[in-house]
């Protein structure tokens, strides 16, 4: 039996934040110059809970929770772990439902409401620190190909959660422009040259953010793992593609990379995907099992159906009005890495993991064709890809806007979504 809302565009089929979502995020009212308040998403409404919790709706919550709910930042939020997001969800919800508030509650509760189209969304938390993996082993594959197509899989893939530290201070929210970068490129002529980039990529991929830290020489156990994460975002890796291979040996992804990162605003709570639990993905015969410390207790639980998408709109699209084009549909399940099993081995080596820092899955790629996670994939195919207006795509132009969606679907209809993760790539600055 589903839940209602009193909130009516929460019960639209089609809506991403029905009662059942509940997702965090930091919003200011447009125009406003106050501090950001941090909010939940239902319907086409952003509930203020900092202004709930000034006007006593939260009153019955322990006091650090409270206090938690007033921060610009949902990192004091994120330190309080799991039994406080869910006396939090649980209040909220309660305040939310069609059934459970009355007509009374509703009216104190209706005035905190704040329209979408009236928000402006922020960064949701201080990110600390930006860790990168490279868990699904599809993409691994068909990028490996390119560069050995004799032996795609380096050795350790199957042991070893492969990851860079990525840079937090050039991670901007959905809608925020993504400017082209400058970098050295090799050169036939010249060996190298400086110059914008050609190859430009978007890499489809989920954000983890953490909640509770471990102290510094403390590992976290696989079992309590998930306790460690606060919720999920959608994620846009962007790379330059004619940077990175140039760059990435001996030491990996540097410039390539951290030029932008995007998010989506809203993290969506753990708790809100309890009921899209699968199994973890199943090694093949002949694959090595995971180690101990990364061999979970439940695998039969340990991923998650969601279903990820990824959209081109060119600017000629935006001007002859076309629709954004479907270029590739892939699921979190298909991973070979549990989002627990990245957090586990961040910190197998003592590491500290703190709140608000941010991890992401690496690029989400499905084995089929039409599942890749990147252009850089979609080349295995030989062919451009072709937009609706004839355009042709190897990698991205000034002026084309990637947008991510996410989705789960209970057994009762409603959508769990994500919102979405959307940037639009603008030309490389003037010459230096
Ligand atoms: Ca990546």
């Amino acid at each position: 039996m589903s839940s209602t809302s009193w909130v009516t565009s929460a019960n639209h089929p089609e809506c991403d934040f029905p009662l059942a979502n509940l997702p965090y995020g930091v919003f200011r009212r447009a125009g406003s110059s106050s501090i950001g308040h941090i909010g939940v998403a239902i319907g086409d409404q952003i509930l203020d809970l900092h202004a709930c919790a000034e006007q006593g709706l939260l009153a019955d919550l322990p006091h650090p929770l409270v206090a938690a709910c007033r921060a610009d930042l949902l990192n004091p939020l994120m330190a309080l772990g799991p039994a406080a997001w869910s006396a939090l969800r649980r209040c909220v919800t309660a305040l939310l439902d069609a059934e459970k508030a009355c007509r009374e509650t509703q009216g104190h509760v209706a005035p905190h409401l704040v329209s979408m189209r009236d928000a402006q969304m922020q960064l949701p938390a201080r990110i600390g620190d930006f860790t990168d993996f490279y868990a699904s082993i599809h993409h691994a594959t068909r990028v490996g190909r390119l560069f050995r197509p004799e032996n795609p899989l380096l050795p350790n893939y199957k042991y070893v959660p492969i990851a860079y530290h990525g840079r937090a201070s050039s991670i901007v929210l959905s809608g925020e422009p993504v400017r082209r970068p400058w970098g050295q490129i090799k050169s036939r002529v010249n060996g190298a040259e400086f110059s914008p980039a050609q190859s430009l990529d978007y890499e489809l991929e989920v954000g983890v953010f953490i909640g509770p830290d471990n102290a510094l020489g403390e590992s976290i156990p696989i079992a309590e793992a998930e306790d460690h994460i606060f919720g999920l975002c959608l994620l846009n890796d962007w790379s330059a593609r004619d940077i990175q291979s140039w760059e990435y040996q001996p030491l990996g992804p540097f410039l390539a990379k951290n030029f932008a990162t995007t998010i989506s605003p809203w993290i969506v709570p753990l708790e809100a995907l309890e009921p899209f639990r699968v199994p973890a993905f199943e090694r093949p015969p002949g694959d090595p099992a995971p180690l101990p410390y990364l061999t979970s207790p439940a695998p039969e639980c340990a991923g998650i159906d969601l279903t990820l998408e990824v959209f081109l709109e060119s600017r000629q699209m935006r001007q002859m009005g076309t629709a954004p084009a479907l270029l590739s549909r892939s699921n979190l399940r298909d991973l070979y890495w549990t989002l627990a099993q990245m957090v586990a081995h961040h910190a197998s080596n003592g590491c500290n993991l703190r709140p608000g820092d941010l991890l992401a899955t690496g690029t989400i790629s499905g084995e089929n064709e039409g599942s890749e996670g990147c252009l850089l994939e979609k080349r295995c195919t030989g062919e451009p890809l072709c937009l609706p207006t004839g355009e042709l795509r190897t990698f991205l132009e000034d002026g084309d806007q990637v947008i991510f969606r996410a989705w789960s679907r209970l057994p009762t209809g409603e959508k769990i979504g994500f919102g979405t993760c959307a940037g639009t790539v603008v030309e490389a600055a003037s010459a230096p």
